[in-house]
């Protein structure tokens, strides 16, 4: 069997260029556009690089995009100061605080300061525990955007079992209870899990977010599954996911190629979040 592609490229042009019709219509009609407040701080050189995507991103799409860049000396105070500023500014609808923040800075404290409304990350703990408990919340875009991909390509989710590597709250955990909201059977794996292998080759769908390239390798796969891989490693050549696409695409139904897969739904999903924000806040 030869995958096919979950293309994140394609779906997230999709996505983006209907939020661009939708900001054109409001200008056309005289009303303000969705403003995105972005604010890094330091010079941590993978940040610069995710900041520069998202301010691009907002721009194509016709929103109003506003960049904080502080040193990395700023006090949590002036940062706490800042973002309770963009809380009140009508003009901001979505407010991101690039991570990791300097050590200095308590990040928790950062991101439960941010308007629950304008958490276009979905990292506020009541963000997180609303979508814990199914309530309506703002999702975090990566998990976002892992299953809008799915459901893109009208892969079946209730029933199957889905197989997370990774535990982190920003991926592994909240894309944990969106599978199993859908109905899936989840089981969510770790650096402590043993006998990886036997729990991933039970899996239709997996998702990895190890962090560690080509970590899931062909023999943990069972014919036929779907993978989504979410790992992004930047090696000497080029940048790899966490699966080895190579050996898995000839043995799995889908797959997500990385580059191309869900860092550009993550993008796309930051946007939607900020404009759903928008029209909630009307
Ligand atoms: P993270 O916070 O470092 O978490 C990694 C997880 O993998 C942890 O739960 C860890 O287990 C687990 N792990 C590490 N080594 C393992 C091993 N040998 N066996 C089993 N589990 C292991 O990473 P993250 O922030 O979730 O990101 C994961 C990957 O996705 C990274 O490559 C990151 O760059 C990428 N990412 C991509 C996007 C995107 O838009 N495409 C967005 C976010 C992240 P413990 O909890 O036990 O330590």
């Amino acid at each position: 069997m030869t995958a096919q592609l979950l293309d994140g490229k394609q779906t997230a042009l999709k996505v983006r260029e209907n939020i661009k019709k939708e900001v054109d219509s409001l200008k056309s009609e005289g009303k303000p556009v969705p403003g995105l407040a972005v604010v890094i701080v330091g010079e941590n050189p993978a940040s610069k690089v995710y900041v520069g995507q998202k301010e691009k991103a907002c721009k194509a799409a016709g929103f109003n995009s506003i960049l904080h860049r502080l040193p990395e000396d700023t006090s949590q105070e002036e940062l706490l100061d800042l973002v309770e500023k963009m809380n009140k500014d009508p003009e901001v609808n979505g407010i991101l605080v690039q991570l990791p923040l300097p050590k200095h800075i308590d990040s928790n404290k950062v991101i439960e300061t941010i308007d629950l409304e304008k958490d276009v990350d979905g990292f506020h703990p009541s963000n997180m525990g609303r979508l814990v408990s199914g309530l309506e919340s703002i999702h975090p875009c990566t998990p976002k955007g892992i299953m809008y991909l799915l459901e893109e390509y009208g892969i079946d989710i209730e029933g199957k079992e889905a197989v997370i590597v990774g535990r982190s709250n920003i991926v592994g955990k909240p894309v944990a209870h969106m599978l199993l909201d859908k109905n899936a059977t989840v089981t969510i794996c770790h650096s402590r899990t043993k006998n990886i292998g036997e729990h991933i080759r039970k899996a239709d769908i997996i998702i990895a977010a190890v962090g560690r390239p080509r970590f899931i390798t062909s023999d943990m796969v069972k014919d036929g599954a779907v993978v989504v891989d979410v790992g992004i490693n930047r090696l000497e050549e080029g940048l790899v996911g966490d699966v080895d696409f190579e050996n898995l695409v000839e043995k799995v139904s889908w797959i997500t190629p990385v580059p191309g897969g869900v860092g550009p739904m993550t993008i796309a999903m930051l946007l939607l979040n900020t404009i759903e924000a928008y029209n909630g806040n009307k």
